[in-house]
């Protein structure tokens, strides 16, 4: 008797969302193929986590993904293959894992390509096929069957469709934004995509002076006097403006609220470990005990040196050489309010270049959220940061690409 074989599926876009697709599809019965314009599959998963693969968090949940239009949409997929089963599912293809700070889960190796490796072996085992330099170019449905055309190697045909192409953010690694024409083509809404977890661009003309230097501080972004966003970490002001995890973490907002013609101040705060009645008391005994040194010489031992003067001038010292001696009560009060209220103009972020994840997408109003099917083309199914799903940074994302796509990728085969 012949084997049953089982749906022809085509798999667009070998990332970590596509690739997921195509094992759990596999692991159905269905026949796979993965088209993937790179000359490798899998080149953004060796990125991550600064080469380490920050695969998961184990603290994931919907909160982590409050972003987009309708970031509950998440939960179906969040659900159906959560942050449990895929660490087994890992742990299975061989990745022990080990959970860091902030609950950031990596390969014990800690090396990416230990994840890539093994998905690659897996693929190999369920006699997945990979066809790489092959960008899909179009895309059909004709009596119920994809046709899809590749700029490279000419035309496939398939039953099912998972578009997995990512979003534009790093575009060397493969992403070049293509997939949304595809989405669009087939009759799919656009949320426009912009760059989130990125660096943020400042309007100061000081910043090259004090590239290069980091303090640990929180961050706050002040859009009308308020405060809409907090994050603590390493800051790192870079010739631009300002970079480092917390800058990473709000940068969303920034470019959120830039992009509706808002102004946006990002407000680091220096010294957050006193009050700002401490902080008097405290400069007041520095410049008491040591008078005679220079006010700005009087900081070295407090914070970084180099950012002294630029701070006592935006302080609106005039002086900042005279002795430490002669400072009134008055510019005291300014200085402080410099270390903990500076407001620094936001005019942007960096582009796709340095964007570690894309906001915006294909509409998730258009996909169904329990099987990640296309509610407009039957057949056709979605998964990872193609849609206008974006995660906190922590490991949030890859777990979006992991969970839709097994969910994708299981329902191809099945529905
Ligand atoms: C530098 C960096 C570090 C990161 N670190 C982390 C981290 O540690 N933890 C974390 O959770 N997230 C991290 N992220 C985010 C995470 O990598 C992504 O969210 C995730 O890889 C998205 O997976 P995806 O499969 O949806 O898209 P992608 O990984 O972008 O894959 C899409 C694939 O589709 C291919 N493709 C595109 N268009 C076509 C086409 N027309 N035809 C054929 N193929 C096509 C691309 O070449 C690519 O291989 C990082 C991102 C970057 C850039």
């Amino acid at each position: 008797m012949p084997a049953i074989l089982g749906k022809k599926i085509i798999v667009v876009g070998g990332g970590a969302a596509g690739l997921m697709a195509a094992l759990a599809a596999a692991n159905n019965g269905a026949q796979v193929k993965v088209l993937e314009r790179m000359n490798r599959v899998g080149k953004k998963i060796l990125a991550t986590g600064n080469g380490r693969c920050n695969f998961t968090n184990i603290s994931s949940n919907i909160e982590r993904y409050y972003h987009g239009k309708n970031p509950r949409f998440v939960y179906g997929a969040l659900n159906k293959f959560n942050v449990q089963q895929t660490m087994e599912y890992f742990e299975y293809l061989g990745i022990a894992a080990k959970v860091e700070e902030g609950g950031k889960v990596y390969p014990m190796s800690d090396q990416s390509s230990s994840v890539l490796d093994v998905l690659r072996y897996q693929l190999e085992k369920l006699h997945v096929t990979t066809v790489t330099d092959a960008e899909v170019e179009n895309i059909h449905v004709s009596e119920g069957e994809f046709i899809v055309d590749t700029k490279e190697k000419g035309r496939f045909i398939s039953q099912r469709l998972i578009l997995a192409t990512g979003g534009k953010s790093y575009p060397n690694l493969g992403s070049n934004g293509s997939g949304y024409q595809l989405a669009k083509n087939l009759g799919h809404r656009l949320v426009e995509p912009f760059p989130a977890l990125v660096q943020v661009k400042l309007a100061e003309k000081f910043y090259k002076q004090i590239k290069g230097i980091k303090f640990v501080g929180d961050l706050e972004v002040v859009v009308n006097e308020k405060t809409i966003i907090k994050a603590t970490g390493e800051i790192l002001f870079t010739e631009y403006g300002i970079s480092g995890p917390p800058v990473l973490a709000v940068s969303r907002k920034v470019n959120e609220m830039l992009r509706s013609n808002k102004k946006v101040y990002l407000k680091p705060v220096i010294l957050k470990q006193f009050t700002p009645g401490q902080l008097e008391q405290m400069l007041l005994y520095r410049f008491q005990t040591q008078p005679q040194k220079t006010l700005a010489f009087s900081f070295v031992g407090l914070i970084n040196k180099q950012l002294a003067p630029v701070l006592l001038k935006e302080a609106g010292i005039k002086d900042i050489n005279k002795p430490a001696g002669d400072v009134t009560a008055s510019e005291i009060k300014q200085i402080v309010s410099i270390l903990q209220d500076w407001r620094l103009k936001a005019t942007g972020t960096k582009g796709w270049n340095s964007a570690q994840v894309t906001a915006g997408g294909v509409d998730v109003q258009d996909v169904n959220p329990k099987t990640m099917e296309s509610k407009l083309v039957p057949g056709l199914f979605f998964a990872g940061e193609l849609l206008d799903i974006d995660g906190d940074c922590g490991g949030f994302n890859l777990q979006w690409a992991w969970s839709s796509g097994y969910v994708a990728g299981e329902n191809a085969a099945v529905l």
